[in-house]
């Protein structure tokens, strides 16, 4: 059965008995402080399992992109060394909201498993919760286990601790007891030799988890206490690229049609095997495993950057350049050459890998080249580092700066190290890595209270797109402490007209109006698992008091003028540019808003002004807002509708428009396009291959911004004295600083030549040389003319030239050709010798050469010491 096949039996399976299909929810989590990517598939459901909302279909099936490699679950340094981890992989899963429990689970699981998919039921062994001794609210699964019983033979089940058989989502929030499935993959020979049973969870590589059942029972309190959940969940997750391996008959993930395509792919870019040697084949699975993590990630919107996800991003994009370069003697990029490969054997089930190519490959082959050149310079750096260390090992900080300020990987450094007989302190590595991570890690520790519930209010309402001012209740609030921000509250209202950020839109501030006439002010909002949440730095006296939210108005106007505006802009620039450009990011704030976009190339003056003037045309014709709040996705699409690749949308969505711009969008806006008044463009640049970012404002900004520029013109014009036309009077002061400028050099030509003839009636004869030492009124080149023109018309000439500028002093010596050789002279010589009398030094050459110094009351001295050369 090839893979395709088996992700459709498994939805169907599922779909059979009454659960909806539902897409993957994107691998980047964009509006969720709590978590960069999506880890399980049970991220996109956690407000159901928390009740902060309610699921519309109890019953849910999806497959789920997944990427372990930060946080809790972090798999990065397995991943290629063995073959059943990845960064990237697909989590099957079947869910249940407060509907079916472990009886059904675990049945259907058994079923899918031994009857649909016929794997031996010999293979497969079952684990069980077994009770935790230190903590009394934990004890045995027996329903699970006496579930079990009833399917599997008992010495199949397998009783598990805490670590493997009790899940928690993070240090609060929802978790339960799981079973896991794991099967035995090992030749008949060995089986036979040790049971399986005494293989599970030890990391074998033959015998392995492929499937774990959640049930999800409690709700993990910050002080550690348990309590039930009102209603329980079922969260499974099953690997889909194990499950293949299974099922096609191999013995490791990446033997699976899923992987072969690409490592043959590999092999033919490399020009090596896999299956021949470990170094290779590991280097081979981390760029098979990674060139997937990293498409996946760019397709939904994440490009690599320096902070953050893009950070995650990249670093994992440079493990397999290193890999290649270490280990496949990759010296140019390649990994892009993967990306058609990929998209050909993923792209159905995932079509953004198909639509978003181009764009991936570009962004790896640039990150490539950028990376590749770093571990050149890297290469140098450690050279040097090698030369000037005394002794064998080298200093482990030396080697941390490498890495941490040039990204140059320590492996890498330790292979070359021992290569050259060296060896790496390790310890001070280790020790000044610690040190990093302590300092960044204090900087953002966040310490979170429990809620404090005042009432059981299930769903808030957000009332943001119609008043600015509503009058709240407060449903719970707790404390927050972190060393950014220090010590603040985090406050839930039954509804709020607060917009949270999200959709690149910044969240509101503004504040609460307290009966007794006290302000608390609301500092920002933002969105936690789904809720909205006020940041303050106090809470009311009264908790359950009246409360009236005020938003801050000018901050929200200013900062719909900027929303409106770039939907506006994104219309511009698919309508001046082309259908290609596809948003890759925004940022609307009050004073400005950025807009990243897929675009090959510098946009033109020309083509700056083009967006400009459409969006303004757009502002001049007074387009009002049309928004519907719950229209079905199918059919907003069908209106044509902007919807953006890696963001998330229900089955019903608000669209938002504007004359022509219709998108997807959740934000908050002008009532009418009049009311942003002018738009600017600022700036326009690239942010990667292929990606161009504008800056832009509008409204009261753009006041601003003539209003400077206003007063800027006004002081030109000032310092012009008033001229009626300052571009004209600027011209004018140009042309005629040009003129005065070629005077002034021809002035100091007739001044050089009459100084010439002057001087060379003043020549001395001393030893057959002609000699003059003197003290000009020239600047430097002036000398050096002068000098040279002597030179020309007098042979056997020694001169010795000083002047004074600026409070310092010059020499320069120019000594006839013939002389040098004859006599035996050096201009550089004499200049160095006698730039002791000006404090100073210098050089040239032999026939002509100059010193300066800070002296000049020297230079009467260093002119009478010239003859002493002769
Ligand atoms: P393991 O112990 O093998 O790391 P896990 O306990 O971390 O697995 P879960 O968090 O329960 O796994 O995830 C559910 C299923 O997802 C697992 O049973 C496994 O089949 C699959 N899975 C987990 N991590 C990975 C990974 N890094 N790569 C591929 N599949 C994975
Ligand atoms: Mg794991």
């Amino acid at each position: 059965m090839n893979s395709k096949e088996i992700r459709t039996q498994f939805l169907n399976f599922f779909k059979e008995k009454n659960h909806k299909i539902v897409p993957s929810a994107p691998m980047v989590i964009k509006d969720d402080p709590t978590l960069m990517f999506t880890n399980a598939g049970m991220n996109q459901f956690k407000e159901f399992f928390l009740g902060n909302s309610t699921a519309k279909h109890s019953r849910i099936v999806d497959t789920q992109k997944c990427l372990r490699v930060s946080g809790k679950h972090n798999d990065l340094e397995e991943v290629g060394k063995d073959t059943y981890h990845h960064t990237m992989f697909e989590m099957l899963g079947n869910w249940s909201f407060g509907d079916y429990f472990k009886k059904e689970a675990i049945e259907w699981a058994w079923e899918l498993l031994t009857e649909v998919l016929k794997i031996d039921k010999n293979r497969l062994y079952v684990s069980v919760f077994e009770g935790s001794n230190d903590d009394d609210a934990l004890a045995m699964d027996h329903e699970a286990f006496d579930f079990w019983k009833a399917i599997v033979p008992e010495d199949r089940i397998i009783l598990g601790n805490k670590k493997d058989n009790f899940w928690e989502m993070g240090d609060q929030g929802p978790c339960g007891p799981c079973s896991e499935i794991h099967v035995d993959i090992r030749p008949e020979e060995e089986m036979a030799k040790v049971s399986g049973a005494s293989l599970v969870n030890q990391d074998h590589p033959l015998v392995v988890e492929i499937w774990n059942l959640v049930f999800m029972q409690y709700n993990r309190k910050a002080s550690g206490q348990l309590e039930p959940l009102p209603s329980k969940h079922v969260d499974t997750g099953m690997g889909f690229e194990r499950l293949c391996m299974v099922l096609q008959g191999v013995r490791s993930n990446y033997d699976t049609d899923i992987f072969t395509p690409i490592i043959r792919e590999i092999e033919t870019i490399t020009s090596s095997k896999y299956c021949n040697q470990e170094k290779t084949d590991v280097a081979i699975r981390v760029i098979a495993d990674h060139i997937r993590a990293v498409s996946f990630s760019i397709a939904d919107g994440q490009l690599p950057s320096n902070t953050g996800a893009g950070y995650v991003i990249r670093r994992i994009l440079r493990r397999a350049i290193r890999y290649g370069f270490t280990f496949l003697n990759t010296k140019q990029p390649f990994m892009y050459r993967l990306v058609k490969v990929l998209a050909e054997t993923m792209g159905n089930a995932f079509p953004e890998l198909k639509e978003q190519r181009q764009l991936i490959e570009n962004v790896i082959k640039e990150e490539e080249h950028s990376f590749l050149k770093t571990l050149e310079q890297g290469l140098v750096l450690l050279d040097t580092i090698i030369q000037k260390n005394k002794g064998n090992e080298v200093d482990g900080r030396k080697a941390f700066e490498l890495y941490d300020t040039y990204g140059f990987p320590i492996d890498l450094t330790s292979l070359i190290l021992s290569e050259k007989g060296l060896s790496l302190d390790e310890e001070g590595f280790n020790l000044a890595m610690q040190e990093q991570k302590d300092r960044s890690k204090s900087a953002s520790e966040v310490s979170k209270e429990d809620w404090v519930v005042l009432s059981d209010d299930a769903e808030q309402e957000f009332v943001g797109y119609d008043v600015l001012e509503a009058d709240v209740r407060l449903v719970k609030y707790r404390k927050v402490t972190s060393k950014k921000d220090g010590e603040l509250y985090q406050l839930v209202f039954n509804l709020t007209p607060f917009y949270a950020e999200g959709g690149g839109q910044v969240g509101d501030k503004g504040y609460l109006e307290v009966q007794n006439g006290d302000v608390v002010y609301i500092l920002d909002t933002k969105k936690e698992n789904n809720e909205i949440v006020h940041f303050a730095k106090n809470l009311p006296k009264h908790l359950n008091g009246a409360l009236k939210a005020v938003v801050d108005k000018k901050q929200r106007g200013r900062t719909e003028a900027n929303h409106t505006a770039t939907h506006l802009l994104h219309q511009a620039l698919r309508e001046i540019l082309g259908n290609h450009v596809e948003q890759k990011g925004s940022a609307v704030h009050s004073k400005y808003l950025r807009f990243d976009f897929s675009h090959f190339a510098k946009l033109t003056t020309d083509e700056i002004r083009a967006v400009e003037n459409f969006v303004n045309a757009r502002i001049d014709g007074q387009l009002p807002l049309q928004e519907k709040r719950n229209a079905p996705m199918e059919e907003a699409l069908a209106e044509g509708a902007m919807a953006l690749f890696g963001e998330k949308y229900g089955d019903t969505v608000r669209t938002v428009r504007f004359g022509q711009s219709l998108e997807l969008c959740g934000g908050t806006h002008v009532k009418n396009t009049a009311d942003i008044w002018h738009f600017k463009i600022r700036s326009e640049g690239a942010v990667a291959a292929g990606i161009r970012r504008i800056e832009a404002i509008t409204s009261d900004a753009v006041k601003e911004f003539y209003f400077e520029n206003d007063r800027t013109l006004y002081e030109i014009k000032d310092l012009l004295n008033n001229a009626q036309d300052p571009v004209k009077a600027v011209q004018t002061l140009q042309e005629e600083n040009a003129k005065l400028k070629k005077e002034v050099d021809q002035l100091l030509r007739d001044k050089a030549k009459n100084l010439k003839g002057d001087l060379q009636k003043e020549l001395q004869e001393i030893n057959g040389i002609r000699f003059l030492a003197k003290k000009v009124d020239l600047d430097v080149s002036g000398i050096k003319d002068l000098s040279f023109e002597m030179g020309s018309n007098v042979d056997n000439l020694f001169l010795l030239f000083a002047t004074e500028q600026n409070g310092k002093a010059l020499l320069s010596c120019y000594i006839s050709k013939n002389l040098v050789a004859e006599k035996n002279l050096n201009a550089g010589n004499i200049v160095r010798e006698l730039g002791k009398y000006i404090q100073g030094g210098g050089g040239g050459q032999p026939f002509f050469a100059t010193a300066g110094g800070k002296n000049p009351s020297g230079i009467d001295e260093a002119l009478k010491r010239a003859k002493d050369f002769l």
